[in-house]
């Protein structure tokens, strides 16, 4: 076994994932979990993927060789704080947090001497949340990136990586600065665009609610899905990832602006090789294995007799 005993802290989509897979592949001796809200806590016993599952932290973290801190961005300085009372000299401490710079800055302080911190980040989500949202499968095949800070144990960084090749995931290294570059870009930006559309449409008051509805398959519902995901975790990520989502926003209207100009002079074949360029890149996406290439992404819809009215 890679890690004999592992504490997940924040029992959402994320961490109730990994105690899933970790339970699929037994892959420790034991799992605990510790939620702030004793509701969560509560619904995860009843998952039945726990040894124990406490709000108490001290009968959480003490056993643990591995701790993986699942709370959405913004909390991660307050659980690195308490935690650090009761962590197991040795014990490797890794995260899942969508920024990480940010993160480490947090983190890192209540570290204490003789534990390794070793930051990281699963490309793998939905827009759901929750104990009850999570599932083993979640991160097969999908990459985990690994940020190792300059003085990590290489030994720690190698079987941190076993750990998260054996749930399945791709594994990966990148300095913080450039996770938090490349992720503004694929992730952060698109959901930014997402809220916005949606935001936008559901002010617009010339078309009815009804009518965004009721039309949405024609390309609004795929913006849907990102605008649905966690209202908390997003508002941490923009919060904290702030300089490489300015910068990448500022390209992107500059790039908005020129679509606009195009469109307004019919200027057809700038359009034309903007979208062959585009098409492009999705087919790329599809060869590298990172999607179907299935029409409507291989979605098979189980509409409600509601959802089919005229
Ligand atoms: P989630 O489903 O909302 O779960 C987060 C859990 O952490 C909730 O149960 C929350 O409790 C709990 N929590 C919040 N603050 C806490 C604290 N101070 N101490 C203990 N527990 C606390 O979120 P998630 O989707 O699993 O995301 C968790 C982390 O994974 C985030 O850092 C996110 O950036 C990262 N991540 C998410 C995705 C994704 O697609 N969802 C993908 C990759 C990485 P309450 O419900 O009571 O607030």
């Amino acid at each position: 076994m890679i890690f004999e005993h592992i504490a997940i802290i924040g029992i959402g989509l994320i961490g109730s994932s990994i105690a899933h897979g970790v339970r699929e592949g037994n892959l420790s001796k034991t799992i605990c979990a510790s939620d702030m809200s004793e509701d969560v806590c509560e619904r995860a016993k009843k998952l039945s993927i726990f040894d124990t599952v406490s709000s108490n932290l001290k009968e959480i973290i003490p056993n643990a060789d591995l701790i993986i801190l699942c709370t959405p961005v913004g909390s991660m300085e307050s659980v690195a704080e308490k935690i650090q009372p009761f962590l197991k000299q040795g014990a490797v401490i890794t995260d899942v947090g969508s920024v990480k710079q940010s993160v480490i800055k947090s983190v890192l302080p209540f570290i204490p001497q003789g534990c390794h911190f070793i930051p990281a980040h699963p490309i793998a989500g939905t827009e759901h949340s929750g104990p009850e949202a999570g599932f083993a499968q979640l991160f097969q095949g999908r990459w985990h990136i690994i940020t190792p800070l300059p003085d990590s144990d290489p030994e720690m960084v190698e079987k941190l990586s076993a750990f998260w090749s054996a749930l399945g995931a791709k594994v990966d290294e990148m300095t913080p600065q450039r996770h938090d570059l490349v992720l503004a870009i694929t992730s952060h930006l698109p959901h930014l665009i997402a809220y916005n559309i949606v935001g936008t449409a559901a002010h617009l008051e010339q078309v009815s609610a009804s009518e965004v509805i009721k039309y949405s398959a024609s390309g609004f519902r795929d913006f849907t899905r990102l605008a649905a995901s966690d209202p908390i975790m997003w508002r941490d990520i923009f919060l904290n990832n702030r300089d490489a989502v300015i910068e990448m926003l500022g390209r992107f209207i500059e790039d908005l602006i020129d679509v606009q100009r195009a469109i307004r002079y019919e200027d057809g074949e700038k359009l034309f090789n903007l979208f062959t360029k585009t098409r492009q890149i999705r087919r790329e996406i599809i060869g590298a294995g990172q999607d179907t290439a299935a029409p409507d992404f291989g979605r098979q819809l189980h509409l409600s007799p509601s959802s089919q009215k005229k």
